[in-house]
């Protein structure tokens, strides 16, 4: 039995992984689950799972909660810190949604424990800070982000990355794939939230709607798998069908198929030395159509800041990572357009003041400057 401790259970991802321990309760049990303040959801999952530990980061929603015998209510960075290096603790994911997730994927990363990872900002924001703590302390980091899960299952069985060719990310690109990025001006909030293949939270919705989601996967995936960003193609699979691609050196290319669910990739990151079963969609083969189609090119300019990110690390993924959380905020508060995320990002990534101290501090002050930068910009246009 593995006890697992789901932060940002509430959410989308905390769905999906509450599913597949649902199906494998001989093997798998929630230990322990973290929200920020949707009491109601973690009141329903506290019934269905039992869990020992509730970890609240709202103060207001903590001091609310209805103490009960059986569950142990934790608040503050203390407590969160003991609950992640809490000994029961086998598994740690992290799905947390935006930069918010970074000061609890940081602790995990010193927790020696197996870290399964869905909060790819954390990586974006802190990637030169979080990989070498983890490596340090035996931390395993496993991704669930579909395509970084696909790249992981292609890899293994091979011998690191040296034999690597090429690895082919792949994009569904979102709901307005097929309109040029001037016909984007007026779209609605319930459009670009309507993503046409896969149900998720708002923030990566909209990330997914801009092509900003697959920035930060390029990012994400040079940090993971210790790459250069040379190596990453990045091509829109409207079908969402193929999650990524690995061409090794002698022109062998070898994919991971799935229709669109992420509790695929959460069963085979919280497979041990067997798969999970779980009950999914089979793909009719005999049916099956493909496409792929290029990056479009009136969104390169935002493919060439996660390139720039990639190339230069430090602080430039905080930057970026900050500037576009500000921007698709503003958008879902209805204060700039939609192509107006793209002129916040690029005038506040222009902005920036680089600097090469990577402290978990530094990362957090270099956030709350260019939310200020980008919140500057927001007020510019709007
Ligand atoms: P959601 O918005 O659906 O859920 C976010 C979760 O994080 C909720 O449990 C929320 O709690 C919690 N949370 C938000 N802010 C804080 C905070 N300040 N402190 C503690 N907890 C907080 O997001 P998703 O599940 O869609 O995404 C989670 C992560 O996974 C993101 O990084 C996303 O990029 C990544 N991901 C998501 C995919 C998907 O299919 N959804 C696919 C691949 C990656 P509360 O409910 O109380 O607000
Ligand atoms: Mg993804």
């Amino acid at each position: 039995m593995k006890n697992i401790l789901l932060l940002g259970a509430t959410g989308s991802i905390g769905k999906s992984v509450l599913s597949v321990i649902n199906e494998n309760q001989s093997k798998l049990n929630l230990f322990g689950i973290s929200l920020n303040n949707n009491l109601n959801t973690a009141n329903k999952i506290i019934d269905d799972f039992n869990p020992s530990f509730i970890h609240i980061e709202d103060k207001d929603t903590f001091d609310n909660q209805k103490a009960s015998k059986e569950i142990i209510y934790l608040n503050g960075d203390e407590e969160l810190k003991d609950l992640i290096n809490h000994q029961d603790v086998d598994i740690i994911i992290s799905a947390i949604s935006g930069f918010a997730g970074l000061k609890a994927t940081h602790l995990a990363a010193s927790s020696g424990k197996k870290i399964l990872l869905a909060n790819k900002e954390s990586i974006v924001a802190g990637g030169d800070l979080i990989l070498p703590l983890a490596k340090e302390n035996n931390s395993e980091i496993i991704p669930i982000d579909s395509e970084h899960n696909a790249i992981f299952q292609c890899l293994s069985g091979e011998k690191g990355v040296d034999d690597v060719q090429r690895v082919t990310i792949t994009a569904s690109g979102g709901p307005f794939i097929n309109k040029k990025l001037s016909d984007l001006k007026n779209v609605r909030k319930s459009d670009a939230l309507n993503h046409p293949n896969w149900k998720m939270g708002s923030k990566i919705s909209i990330d997914s709607a801009t092509l900003v989601n697959k920035c930060l996967e390029l990012i994400e995936a040079k940090y993971l798998f210790d790459l250069n960003e040379k190596y990453f193609d990045l091509v829109v699979h409207p079908q969402s069908i193929i999650h990524s691609i690995v061409t090794y050196v002698d022109g062998s290319s070898i994919c991971q198929l799935s229709k669109p669910d992420m509790r695929i990739p959460i069963a085979h990151a919280l497979s041990n030395e067997n798969r999970l079963n779980i009950n999914f969609d089979s793909i009719d083969f005999t049916n099956l159509e493909l496409s792929f189609q290029e990056f479009p090119s009136d969104r390169m300019v935002i493919q060439d800041i996660a390139r720039e990110v990639c190339n230069n690390g430090g602080l430039l993924g905080t930057i970026f990572n900050a500037a576009n959380e500000i921007a698709v905020e503003n958008f879902l508060n209805e204060q700039i357009n939609f192509d107006e995320i793209y002129e916040v990002i690029y005038r506040t990534f222009d902005k920036n003041n680089m600097s090469n101290d990577l402290s978990l501090e530094s990362i957090n002050e270099v956030d709350m400057l260019t939310r200020i930068e980008a919140q500057k910009v927001v007020k510019s246009i709007a």
